[in-house]
């Protein structure tokens, strides 16, 4: 089994989905940079206000802001770690090597066209973090979380302008780290479309 995991993978390519199955199953810590982000802006901390405009820009938040919370929130797990967006560049690829070994980079491949798709029809609990999409991943009731019950929104960076350079940042600086981790022997690459758990089988397999 492998213990610490990077997820890979454009906007949209189902790393927060994947990433909340394989932790419900196995107890892998998440760390999702982007949830702590969020949760930063909402409550309105230091870390919240440095990193709003370069996230309502769909931009990426400094490397030197980035690597300093996830170092503290490394250290703070037992080593059974589950990774989402984060590394995003190069640099941020090795201040983690430093930290940690990663036995596995996973690596989510899903076209522009579906993720576009994906992200302008997601919806966002801002309690639990929970997603959803309004044709394949319908919450039982219109709007409401599952999970929390909280009211579902529509995150403005899923707004069609900024995925446009959500995308073009992924491709310039987040798109290195696949032929960073393939050199490094521990990347796998897997095709992101397909049901929920059609796609959860192979990540599965990945992770064993
Ligand atoms: P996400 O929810 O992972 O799509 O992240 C939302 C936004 O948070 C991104 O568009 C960036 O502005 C910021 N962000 C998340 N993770 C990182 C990271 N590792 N490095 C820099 N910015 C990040």
């Amino acid at each position: 089994m492998k213990s610490t995991i990077v997820l890979l993978g454009p906007p949209g390519s189902g790393k927060g989905t994947q990433g909340e199955k394989l932790t419900e199953e196995f107890g892998y810590v998440r760390l999702s940079t982007g949830d702590m982000l969020r949760e930063a802006v909402r409550n309105g901390t230091d870390l919240g206000k440095k990193a709003k405009e370069y996230m309502d820009s769909g931009a990426l938040v400094p490397n030197d802001i980035i690597i300093g919370l996830m170092k503290e929130k490394i250290a703070a797990t037992d080593g059974k770690v589950l990774l989402d967006g984060f590394p995003r560049t190069v640099e941020q690829a090795d201040a983690l090597a430093e930290q940690l070994d990663v036995d596995l980079a996973l690596n989510l491949d899903v076209d522009d066209e579906e993720l576009m798709v994906r992200l302008t029809k997601r919806r966002s609990c801002p309690k639990c973090n929970a997603v959803y999409h309004l044709v394949y991943n319908k919450p039982a009731k219109d709007g409401i979380c599952d999970k929390c019950g909280s009211e579902l929104y529509h995150r403005d960076d899923d707004k069609e302008e900024t995925v446009s350079n959500r995308l073009a940042v992924y491709r310039k600086n987040t798109m290195p780290l696949i032929d960073y981790y393939s050199k490094k022997g521990t990347l796998v690459t897997i095709k992101g479309v397909g049901s929920i758990d059609e796609i959860y089988e192979q990540v599965k397999k990945a992770v064993q």
